[in-house]
């Protein structure tokens, strides 16, 4: 571990990221993988599985916070199909590849796309402004697609052999398959998937974070991602669905939020952000949603008079307010649908891509 690698894999954690990275390594070189976290994608439980598995060095790198002021200041080469920005995210994770090869004493960086894989943010015009916005022109050598361009510094100066180096092109996967089988990879992780930025029901989640709050962070984004999520203008509620969620919201409990529970009965725990403050008729209408989801609370509601008390806590203070449990309060509680969200991603009038 404490060798000064020859190279920074860009690491997804998908067949195409761990070929590249392995063959540089059969060339006798040092490889050091880099698998990028945000609230979007990433899973750095997996590395000692990945590490065991594929004989690899991986390390987690938190882009989080860089990741999300790029979303706040809007991709500059816009979002694909959904709310992904593929051009700027690969951008950002190259960028801060460099950077870390640069600290680290590092040759050059790796990364496993195909030339013409995708519709866009693999399209060789598209790997070029890649390649220039990132800074990395010089240093981003991708082995399995090496053969279509042109040589880099790592290959001109005979660190690499380039007549080693592949000439993948293309969709297929039969070049991938075949490559795994040779190398004696037994499991071949599935394809593609992963990244929450472009699944349509957790656009719905991101949209209202990133333009309801003024200044959107990591944090901000990782509450988005758990249990129910509900809006009301600009009050927002996170409600968990089962224990597992009750206890993820529990741990992103900060200061100035108000958690909602049901007094007396099993409950789900709620989250209030005070993007705005919650005035008392607006806290009382979550607090009849929330009751709702207690079927105990529910059911001694109808046998006692309508009602059930659920306690308020801000900044451990605690308040009850008695509600009737409603499913469908006053206020009109819910996400955005995904069409609003595209709506208004074209409204901003930023570019978009096909992917
Ligand atoms: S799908 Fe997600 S992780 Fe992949 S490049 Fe696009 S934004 Fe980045």
């Amino acid at each position: 571990m404490n060798t000064t690698p020859h190279a920074f894999a860009l690491f997804s954690g998908g067949l195409d990221s761990i070929l590249a990275a392995r063959l540089i390594m059969e060339q006798g070189l040092v490889v050091r993988c880099l698998h990028f976290v945000t609230p979007f994608f990433g899973k750095p439980r997996s590395i000692p599985y990945w590490e065991k598995v594929y004989g690899l060095e991986i390390e987690a790198v938190d882009v989080g916070e860089d990741f999300v002021r790029m979303l706040r200041e809007r991709p500059a080469h816009g979002f694909g199909k959904v709310m992904n920005p593929c051009v700027d995210c690969k951008i950002l994770m190259m960028r801060k590849a460099r950077e870390i090869m640069k600290e680290r004493g590092a040759s050059f960086i790796i990364s496993g796309e195909v030339l013409g894989q995708r519709p866009m943010s693999q399209r060789r015009d598209t790997l070029n402004v890649i390649r220039r916005d990132a800074e990395v022109r010089d240093v981003l050598l991708r082995p399995l697609s090496a053969q279509h361009l042109d040589p880099t510094e790592a290959e001109r100066s005979g660190l690499v052999d380039r007549s080693k180096l592949l000439g993948f092109f293309g969709r297929g996967r039969k070049d991938q398959m075949a490559l795994a089988e040779r190398m004696g990879l037994t499991e071949i992780p599935t394809p593609a998937g992963g990244c929450r930025l472009a699944e349509k029901e957790n656009a719905r989640r991101y949209w209202p974070v990133l333009t309801l709050l003024d200044e959107p962070t990591a944090a901000d984004f990782e509450l988005s991602n758990i249990g129910r999520q509900y809006w009301a203008g600009r009050h927002w509620l996170s409600m968990g669905r089962n224990e597992a969620d009750n206890a993820a919201l529990e741990r992103l409990v900060r200061p100035g939020d108000a958690i909602l529970r049901v007094r007396d009965f099993p409950s789900p725990f709620a989250l209030a952000r005070q993007i705005t403050p919650w005035d008392t008729e607006t806290l009382r209408d979550a607090a009849s949603l929330v009751a709702s989801y207690s079927p105990k609370g529910v059911r001694a509601a109808e046998s006692s008079g309508g009602t059930v008390a659920v306690r308020v806590q801000i900044n451990g203070e605690s308040t009850f307010i008695d509600v009737i449990p409603r499913r469908t309060p006053a206020l009109p509680w819910g996400e955005p649908e995904f069409t609003e969200v595209r709506k208004a991603i074209k409204s901003e009038n930023q570019p978009t891509f096909n992917e």
